[in-house]
């Protein structure tokens, strides 16, 4: 047997289509050229990405207009605070952070109420959402609400998360 040490965090980046201009309105691509780049990236594997971010790019112009960055200080502080809470909620479960609760005691023992989950769930019905992006979807509503310093995450909290998974946002 091999045993891989499999705890990592994945991130990655794509170009929006084949010519990824510096201005959107640039592009010269045919949707379905735009359709046939994103679809290299296979479903299977995005369904694992929790957060898609789409980026602007930074032109001369855009980086005077953008506000002043909140200090490093400060968003560590932040996350530092929600995954004590995270570590504090978990730690009779013998979990330390949202990412390592299993699915079944997402949905069961710390089951949302029906009207917190109501967009998850039509998303899950409509099959716009697969049972395991339903369930990441989830964690990243916990650690939302944990940077909320909230108790538990209410409807905005799933909502948020079920943006960042959305393919739109990436296409
Ligand atoms: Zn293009």
């Amino acid at each position: 047997m091999v045993c891989y040490p499999a705890r990592f965090q994945l991130v990655l980046a794509s170009n929006p289509c084949p010519c990824a201009p510096p201005r959107e309105t640039d592009c010269v691509c045919a949707p379905s050229a735009r359709r046939r780049y994103l679809g290299r990236l296979s479903g299977p594997l995005l369904d694992r990405v929790d957060l898609r971010v789409r980026m602007r790019p930074i032109t001369a112009m855009s980086a005077h207009e953008v506000a002043e960055p909140e200090p490093t200080e400060t968003v560590r502080g932040r996350v530092h605070r929600a995954r004590e809470r995270a570590a504090r909620r978990w730690a009779g479960h013998g979990w330390r952070t949202n990412s390592e609760v299993p699915g079944p005691a997402l949905r069961r023992d710390f089951a949302l109420p029906g009207t917190v989950t109501a967009l998850l769930d039509r998303s899950l019905d409509r099959g716009a959402v697969t049972a395991r992006g339903a369930d990441r979807c989830l964690r990243i509503a916990w650690t939302l609400a944990d940077l909320a310093g909230a108790e538990r995450p209410d409807a905005d909290h799933v909502a948020t998360a079920l943006e960042f998974r959305d393919r739109r946002a990436a296409a």
